[in-house]
């Protein structure tokens, strides 16, 4: 038994954590499950959506698995104490990522027969660095009517991301690494980034590389999105790429992903906390049910991921039961049960 931080989130989140659970725990996972408050509901309780003694938990723990949490727009930003100071976040899934040490967001992007279409067939990843770039949270309003934001690069991040999107490319057979950038006009910010990735991916002789304009990248994505195989991209393009690459495959609800640092791993689905449907038990839990497939490889169990994986594309491609961003007319439930019913048979 392995123990493992459930975060339940905001929004959609408790529906589709108690799906995810359900799915695992059906297939054979070994897992002690220990909840962390954070969020809404560690506001109520604590006054903090971000309670230091929560993100200690996690760190403890070393492996989560994350509902969405609600990155409210707020001015200010959000604060948490701790090691003697108080640090300031632009919203607590940022914080959390960061207090963390989290510097690398993975996101397979799959197709799916069934409900993908002509993107049925897609199988790429995006690398995002998540400590950098405009979303460091360095914004200033000199004077009333005028705000600026800071892009932050640094060689040191930039050449980490590299490296550990390279690795991952090499312990997962994959054969391109492809730098997304606007270097052309961010000549020292995303210039510094692309040369980066440029020299680190030279160490590898076993991978190529290519680079692409952000617009580039999106009008390809669309159009021809098997040119690429792993992607990596700074904090912005790969927050709005991942959307993006998301809803080619039919919903932004079946990506799943894992934010990773020194000692710790949280893993948690592309989408957000999807106010708009929340409480009305039509979410999509794939994307986080497959992001408890990808803690289960995680933690050396892979059998049992496997036979999730299988479940779900089962499930998709029979589309007898679909939520109703994939079209259809189920319940979160209806479809947590169907990809029970289908690893149990099988
Ligand atoms: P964040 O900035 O927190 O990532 P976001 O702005 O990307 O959030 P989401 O909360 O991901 O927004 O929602 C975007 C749209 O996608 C909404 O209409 C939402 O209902 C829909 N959506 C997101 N996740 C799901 C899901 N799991 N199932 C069904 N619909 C979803």
């Amino acid at each position: 038994m392995r123990e493992v931080a459930i975060i339940r989130g905001d929004g959609i989140g408790p529906e589709i954590s108690e799906a995810t659970q359900q799915v695992l725990e059906t297939a054979g996972a070994a897992l002690r499950w220990q909840e962390v408050i954070l969020g809404q509901e560690a506001k109520r309780r604590w006054g903090s959506e971000l309670p230091a003694e929560s993100v200690e938990r996690i760190r403890r723990i070393g492996v989560a698995l994350k509902a969405p949490l609600i990155a409210e727009p707020r001015s200010g930003g959000l604060w948490i104490e701790g090691h003697g100071e108080r640090r300031r976040y632009p919203s607590v899934n940022n914080g959390l990522r960061r207090e963390l040490g989290a510097y690398a967001n993975l996101r397979p992007v799959l197709g799916f027969p069934g409900v993908s279409g002509r993107y049925q067939n897609l199988d790429i990843i995006l690398v995002r660095e998540l400590t950098e770039d405009t979303y460091a949270g360095i914004e200033r309003q000199p004077e009333e009517g005028r705000a600026e934001a800071v892009k932050l690069v640094t060689r040191e991040a930039s050449e980490r991301i590299a490296r550990f999107a390279c690795d991952y490319a090499l312990r997962h057979g994959r054969r391109k690494i492809t730098a997304v950038h606007k270097a052309n006009v961010l000549h020292l910010t995303d210039g510094l980034f692309l040369e980066s990735v440029r020299s680190v991916v030279a160490q590898y002789p076993e991978l190529c590389f290519d680079d692409r304009m952000v617009d580039a990248a999106c009008y390809l994505m669309v159009k021809e999105p098997c040119v690429f195989d792993v992607l990596v991209l700074p904090n912005q393009y790969g927050d709005i790429l991942s959307d993006l690459a998301a809803g080619l495959v039919g919903s932004l609800g079946l990506v799943p992903g894992v934010n990773i640092g020194p000692g710790v791993a949280v893993f948690e689905a592309a989408h957000g906390a999807a106010p708009d449907i929340a409480g009305k038990g039509i979410a999509n839990p794939i994307g986080l049910i497959l992001s408890g497939a990808m803690l289960l490889d995680h933690l050396g169990q892979r059998e049992a991921a496997e036979r999730v994986r299988r479940a779900v594309a089962r499930v998709l491609a029979a589309g007898r039961c679909q939520t109703p961003d994939l079209g259809g007319h189920s319940s979160t439930r209806e479809l947590t049960r169907a990809i029970c019913a289908e690893i149990e048979c099988t």
